[in-house]
């Protein structure tokens, strides 16, 4: 059951929290949570909201209560639902962002050529001249980075990595609903990795390798030739490229990943879902 079955349930939510007081009454437990133990009186509350009228401010309370904060006998405290709510007006979700682009170090994945990083209403996009997007995440506009489009890149990449873990696992981080992942035949890549919420929307179209990067097999060979790939950039690590990837001889429908790093080489079979069936590690020198 969600707010789009039965809108009057979260309508009356945000109705709760279209008042410029409650939201200042959150922003004060949150600073209190973040400075001490979260805890707040009712005088302590009202004098760092700086309002006056006490009758007046205990109905704003009442109206917060239940849903975003708690009174306990030592005061008040911000609940689960108030800090998210905090959350999301201190990332920006539903703020406009200001347009920026640069030029980005490395090339596209597709055809080679540089790469330009284009902010604009709360999405990053790394792409090429010819359009291909080697990149391109939901991201607030007040969220960490901002100001430096490099540290942007690199943050967006390292959320994006995580997301395709949780994509694989089936799980959407955008509203946490159900994502069914699989591998496809692609248009400007042979085959991609592709996942779709079934409830909001969300998808993610990759090269398939690219949603393989916080894998612990594949984490467990690259430390073994001394390289961590949580920390290099998304798009350049070998196991990322689209020709990674093959159509696994025999059974079907089974695909490989192929990386190697000097020596020796690694494969992930996987089937049609995107689920490891086995992995096997090969070195030359045997
Ligand atoms: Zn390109
Ligand atoms: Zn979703």
């Amino acid at each position: 059951m969600t707010a789009f079955d039965d809108p009057t349930a979260t309508e009356e939510g945000f109705a709760e929290l279209g008042n410029e007081v409650r939201l200042r009454v959150l922003r004060a437990l949150s600073d209190a949570l973040r400075d001490d133990d979260g805890l707040l009186s009712f005088s302590e509350l009202r004098d760092r909201v700086g309002y006056e009228d006490d009758g007046n401010f205990g109905y704003h309370l009442k109206r917060l209560r239940g849903s975003f904060i708690r009174k306990t006998e030592q005061g008040y405290v911000l609940r689960a639902r108030g800090l998210a709510v905090v959350g999301t007006i201190f990332a920006g979700t539903l703020a406009e962002g200001e347009h920026q682009t640069a030029t980005v170090d490395g090339e596209c994945l597709f055809c080679d050529a540089p790469l330009l990083v284009e902010y604009s209403t709360g999405q990053l996009v790394v792409r090429c001249s010819h359009g291909h997007a080697v990149l391109s995440n939901i991201y607030p506009s007040e969220g960490a980075g901002h100001g430096d489009l490099d540290q942007l890149v690199s943050i967006v990449g390292t959320m994006t990595a995580q997301q395709l873990e949780l994509a694989r696992d089936g799980v959407c981080s955008n509203c946490y609903g159900e994502m069914t992942p699989t591998i496809e035949v692609g248009e400007v890549m042979d085959y991609r990795f592709r996942a779709a919420c079934i409830r909001c929307g969300m998808q993610y179209t990759t090269p398939v390798g690219m949603a393989f990067t916080r894998h612990p097999t594949v984490v467990s060979f690259y430390d073994r030739h001394d390289r961590d790939p949580t920390e290099e950039c998304l798009w350049e690590l070998e196991v990322s490229q689209p020709e990674a990837i093959t159509r696994h001889s025999g059974e079907s429908p089974r695909f490989c990943v192929a990386v190697t790093l000097a020596d020796e080489s690694l494969e992930l079979v996987l089937d049609d879902t995107a689920q490891v069936v086995r992995s096997e590690r090969t070195s030359r020198a045997n």
